[in-house]
């Protein structure tokens, strides 16, 4: 018998996740910049953000009860976070603190911002900076921030945006679109479904190196708000990706499997491999039509 033959894909599973009563209670507090527990009638510890049971001590709480806190908080623990991964809160590097809300018997995970790690201390006082525009769930806090100025630097890691140039000229592909070789067609489709606003603060340049019938080598840039691309050699490449044009145009088609390619050597990138995987984000490169 022979060995049984498959085809490795990723499945992604769209999915809602309710909030539940005790969350919906805490992010309608966050929405208008408050911090809200309950108290438990047991051990008289306030239960950040409130939920059925105590969890300390296992008692019933009261829902009737909500205790509003302030926006303060001291460190606990924290991490720096430089791996990407779908789902993150921004892009890495970035610190993730666990905190305790000033008077909360519990702990709390969110964003340590306008800091560096080697600043951080454990019990290190925080505050909460709310974002601007509110909507009910975690984002509603920015980010928490040292209380002591001495601690900070300026704010850059966590800006949802940055300006976008509105007077540049609009991108436009360098060859007609009917004179594209197969990959240019490829690489010259990401600078017009390029979604800025979901961008953030990304700087990116990948170089692509294709060889093989089709081949050729060519850029994307991702700065200031714009997407462009080009051909030939970019100046001073966040990474480098080495391939046949076969190859990118199978992985293109759904017929060469990109994680298999990677292990197998297929493909080679040199640099950020996160600035690679972003240029197949669809929230970042939408499509349209
Ligand atoms: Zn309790």
């Amino acid at each position: 018998m022979s060995e049984p033959r498959a085809i490795e894909q990723t499945l992604t599973i769209p999915y809602s996740w309710g909030y539940g009563a005790g969350l919906e209670m805490f992010f309608s507090g966050t929405r208008d910049r408050k911090i809200i527990g309950l108290r438990c009638p047991s051990c008289e510890g306030v239960i950040v953000p409130p939920s059925e049971v105590c969890g300390r001590c296992f008692a019933q709480l009261d829902w009737d009860q909500p205790v509003e806190l302030p926006p303060r908080a001291r460190l606990e623990s924290w991490t720096e976070i430089h791996l990407p991964f779908p789902g993150q809160p921004t892009q890495p590097p970035y610190i993730l603190g666990l905190i305790c809300f000033e008077g909360a018997a519990t702990l709390f995970t969110h964003l340590i911002g306008e800091t560096e790690e080697d600043k951080l201390a454990l019990g290190l006082p925080l505050d909460v900076i709310w974002a601007e525009e509110r909507s009910g769930d975690l984002y509603d806090i920015q980010h928490l921030r040292p209380a002591d100025p001495a601690l900070r630097v300026a704010p850059r890691r966590f800006a949802p945006t940055i300006g976008v140039d509105q007077d540049a000229e609009p991108w436009e592909p360098p060859v007609p679109q009917d004179q594209m070789t197969p990959v240019e067609r490829i690489v010259y489709a990401l600078p017009p479904r390029f979604v800025p606003e979901q961008a953030g603060d990304w700087q990116a340049a990948v170089q692509f190196i294709f060889g093989g019938d089709g081949g050729g080598s060519y850029w994307v840039e991702v700065a200031g708000g714009r997407c462009t691309a080009g051909p030939g050699e970019h100046s001073s490449p966040t990474a480098t990706v080495k391939t046949k044009a076969n190859t990118w145009l199978g992985m293109a088609a759904g017929t060469v499997n990109p994680q298999l390619a990677f292990v197998t050597g297929r493909i080679r990138v040199k640099g950020t491999i996160a600035d690679v995987q972003r240029l197949n984000d669809r929230t970042l490169f939408e499509r349209k039509g």
